[in-house]
This record gives C-alpha cells, structure tokens and sequence, in this order.
C-alpha cells in the first residue's frame, strides 16, 4: 500500500475506467481508520451480522475453516490451458485486506443479493443502505467500450455497458443487468442481478474457468428471461480450444524470435513478477528500520516503504545492506572480465572447457567468451574496467597454449562485471538470517544466473510455506558457515 505512491497517474479522477484490487485494499484502509475497527470488524458489525451472513468470513485469518481447494489450468507453458489440477496452495490475502479477503457460501451471497435488489432495505423493513445510495450504486457512472465479441456471442453483445459504483451495468437484449465478476488464484466467482425482474444468481467455482463463467451466465439469463438458448456452454469450449491454439502458436513464434541469453531469461522473470503483481521502484535502500513488527525501508531518492518482510537480493552490495539490518554477511564483490574474441582458426563447436589454470573459454555464436581466474582481492563494487592487461599478459599466452588455434585472434570487446563472493566457501546463503524476517537470498559467487529460478522458488517457499517444498536449501542455510572453512567450493571459474 505504501508503495502505491509509486504509481504514475495515467488518467483523471473517473476519467475513464481502470481496476485495481489495491485501490479497494486502501478504500479498506480508509474504513479502517474513519472507524476506528479494523476493515473486517467493520464489515462484520455493519453488513454481515444485520445481513444474517451467518457463514461468511472477513477475515483471510479465519479462512482454514474452508474445504473447497482452487484449481486451474497450470501444467502447461500458458497459465490457462492443459488440464484442470489441484493448486498447490491456497493463495490468502494477506492482513486485513478489503481486496479479496471476503469468503461468503450460496447462502449467504442470496442475503446480499436479495438486499440489493430490494434497494438496501432488509427484510425487516430497516435500511441497511439508503435507497438513494443503491440507485447511484446501480447507475452507469463510467461507460465502457463495448468490444463486438467473435460468432455466436455477438448475439449477446450489450447496447450499453458501463461501472457503477462497485458494480458494472450493461443491458442483455434490452434488460439493464448490474452484476460483477470476482477472483483469487484458483477460484472465479459470477453474481448478476436482473433489477427489472427481482432475480439474482451467483455462480461460485473453485477453477479458473472465466469462459464456464460467462457460459453459465448466458444459460441462466435466457433461462430466467425466457428467451430460448443456443448451447453456450458448448460454443465457449470450442472459442476456448480455439483461443488456445492460436495463443501457443504465437508463443512459438514469438519465442522462435526471441534472443537466447541471461538478458531475456531476467527479463523474462521480471515480466513474469511484474504480472503476478510485483511493483518494481528504481532507488537505492540506503537504510533498513524496524518500526514494531515492520521494516521501514529508507530509500536514496524516495520517501521509504514499510513492509513487513524484506529479503536482501542486492549481489556484490549484500553484505553492505545486511549491515543496515545488522548482520555481517561474508560476501564481497570481486571483479570478473569477459573478453569476447573472433577466433577463425578455432571451431564453434567446441564445448565449454576450464583449464586448470583456472581460465576458460567458450563459443558464443561465432565468437568466443574467455575469462582469467578470480584476481587477488576484493573490489570497490564500481570499478567496472576490464582487466586488458591479464588478456593481454597472461590470458592470451595461455589460450594458445591449451588451443593453438588461439594463436591468431581479435579482441573485439570485453567487460567488467562483480562476482558477489561468498568469501568463507564460495556458495550461496539463503533464508534465515537470524534477524525477524530479514531474509537472505546471496553469495552464489558468479553462479547466480543459473541458481536464480531455483533459488528464489525456494525461498518463496520458505518464507510462504515456512518450509522448502520443492528443493531442499537448507545446506545453503546462514548456519553452515561456521563450517565453511572446512568445506569450501573449488569449481569457481
Ligand atoms: C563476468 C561475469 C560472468 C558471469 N557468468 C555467469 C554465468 O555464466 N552463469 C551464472 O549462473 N552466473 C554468472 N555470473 C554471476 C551472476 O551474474 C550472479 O551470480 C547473479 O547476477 C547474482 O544475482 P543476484 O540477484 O544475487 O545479484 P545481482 O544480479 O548483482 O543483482 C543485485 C541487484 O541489487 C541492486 N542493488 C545493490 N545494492 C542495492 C541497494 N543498496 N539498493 C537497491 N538496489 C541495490 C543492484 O543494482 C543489482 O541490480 C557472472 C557474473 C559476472 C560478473
């Protein structure tokens, strides 16, 4: 939420229509403190007990008592197509968050709905929201573009459409509906309310299906509306098969396209963080606080955010944030050069191979990367000059004497880089750091790029599951280092 200031505004105030679950999380917030309750005490007090919402649940806390487990189409490249299977975890909203952290049976979504299509009064005659509040609620404030849809589901296209307050609005055939759609990972849920008609229906699923959805939507409206329905259900898995073909196709065309290399592979996970809803800002942590039960992260340029986890990921700088959090990390930047070199004598074929004496060399393309062993030392983590001298010293006499058909090449480019070594075995520390929820991710020692995935799953697990699930990282554990000395890694190249 702290972050949220962040965000650049790119339209005016109901300019046009935008969603953002964390802007109904700091809504929340705001109940919270006009109040005086936390947001689920509040939503408790004022709609669930007058409501008779006996079931239902505010609290993700108190979500444990829930059996029905969310599903979704996850085996397959794109989230969504392959099988239907079993999620391996139920994702909770963390807090007391007004975004999502609502859990209410059949039952009990018909007490709402029948409040809301009875203009907020109860069925004891009292308001539980004034009449006028419901109209406004109910009447389109933003317009949307209609988007025509593909085949037979033009038919049931609207001919006006729209957001409310907290609601959309549209018309099916000319009878205004005022419904919206909700969803976590795992779980989509559809409530319509037909005002005109006094009818209302929510559909509850524990899968991702949004085509079922807006199927099972369709049946029900001609179903109560009388009108008489195609097969809704059936035209949707075949626009779904449809859509998924054409979506895998394009991927392959687009991954054929696509450059191979550490860039796109880190570009790839940042996309794919960014669209599980990670916010990414662009400053330097320049101090770390604890405030009660929250880090206050202090920022270069910004104002600082509170959090309550932070996990310190900052490679040949590690040991310099782990000092802000006070922990003495043993990781220390030392300097790599790569020079890139155009070879013709030798074959791009050849695999990758490391010489005793520490260097190495390998074909990228038609050129070739090699690299001298680590320097003596440590360096400032700025210093980002290659090393010419060792090429040029020490580096190219040794390649010509492993491959003599290094004896003729071309310097075409070369830089610097920071091993973010781990000084006591050369091998990365993640999780624990001993200090409340100030987490280690480190030290891989200029081997990260490939650990990367692995490592960060693990750690998610960790600090999500309070376990490793998937891969055992405790080996890499901070307490191991005291063994260090005894043990340490001796394939760094
Ligand atoms: C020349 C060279 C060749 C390599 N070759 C390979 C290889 O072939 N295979 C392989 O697996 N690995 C390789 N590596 C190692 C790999 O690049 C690292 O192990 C990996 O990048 C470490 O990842 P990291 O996320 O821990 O740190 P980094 O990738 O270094 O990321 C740390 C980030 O934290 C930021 N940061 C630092 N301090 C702060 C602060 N105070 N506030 C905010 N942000 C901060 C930095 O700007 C940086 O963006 C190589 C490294 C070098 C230098």
């Amino acid at each position: 939420m702290a972050a949220l200031r962040y965000l650049p505004l790119t339209r005016g105030f109901r300019a046009r229509y935008g969603y953002s679950n964390l802007l109904y999380g700091a809504a929340g917030e705001i109940v919270a403190r006009t109040s005086g309750k936390s947001w689920s005490e509040y939503v408790r007090a004022r709609f669930l007990e007058p409501l008779g919402m006996r079931d239902a649940l505010a609290a993700a806390s108190e979500a444990g008592t829930i059996t029905a487990w969310p599903h979704a189409r996850i085996t397959e490249e794109i989230r969504g197509a392959g099988p239907v299977v079993p999620l391996p975890r139920r994702y909770r909203v963390d807090g007391d968050g007004a975004a999502g952290a609502l859990y209410a049976s059949g039952s009990d979504m018909a007490k709402w709905m029948s409040v809301q299509l009875a203009s907020g009064r109860l069925p004891d005659g009292r308001q539980l929201f004034s009449a006028g509040v419901a109209q406004d609620m109910h009447a389109l404030q933003t317009p949307l573009r209609i988007r025509p849809s593909d085949g037979e589901f033009r038919a049931a296209d609207p001919s006006f459409s729209g957001y409310g307050f907290g609601w959309f609005v549209r018309d099916y055939h000319g009878t205004k509906l005022v419904y919206h759609g909700g969803g976590t990972l795992g779980a989509v849920a559809q409530l319509t309310l037909v005002p005109q008609k006094n009818i209302g229906f929510i559909i509850l699923t524990n899968s991702e299906e949004s085509g079922f959805l807006r199927a099972a939507e369709l049946l029900l409206l001609d179903h109560y509306l009388g009108r008489e329905s195609p097969d809704w259900v059936g035209l949707q898995q075949a626009e779904d098969a449809r859509m998924w073909r054409d979506a895998r196709n394009e991927m392959k065309a687009a991954a054929a396209k696509l450059p191979h290399g550490p860039a796109s592979l880190l570009r790839g996970l940042r996309a794919a963080a960014r669209s599980a809803g990670a916010l990414f800002i662009d400053d330097v942590v320049s101090a770390l606080r604890r405030e009660g039960d929250a880090w206050l992260v202090g920022l270069g340029r910004g104002e600082g955010i509170s959090c309550s986890h932070v996990v310190n990921a900052t490679g040949a700088r590690a040991a310099d944030v782990a000092q802000m959090a006070g922990v003495a990390l043993p990781v220390r930047g030392q300097k790599r050069s790569v020079f890139v070199v155009d070879a013709p004598d030798a074959d791009p074929a050849w695999p990758l191979v490391i010489d005793p004496d520490g260097f190495y060399f390998r074909p990228e393309g038609k050129t070739f990367l090699v690299g001298a062993p680590a320097p003596r030392g440590y360096h400032a983590a700025d210093d980002f000059e290659p090393d010419y001298p060792v090429f040029e010293d020490w580096l190219w006499p040794k390649l010509a004497a492993r491959a003599p058909a290094f004896e003729r090449l071309k310097l075409q480019s070369a830089w610097a880089g920071h091993y973010e070594m781990n000084i006591l075995d050369g091998n990365a520390v993640i999780g624990a750091s001993g200090v409340p929820n100030f987490w280690l991710i480190n030290g891989f020692s200029g081997h990260g790029l490939q650990h990367a995935p692995a490592a960060g799953r693990g750690l998610a697990e960790l600090m999500l599951d309070g376990g490793y699930r998937t891969i055992d990282l405790r080996p890499l554990g901070f307490d191991r280092l005291r063994q260090a000395i005894d043990a340490p890694e001796a394939h760094i190249i």
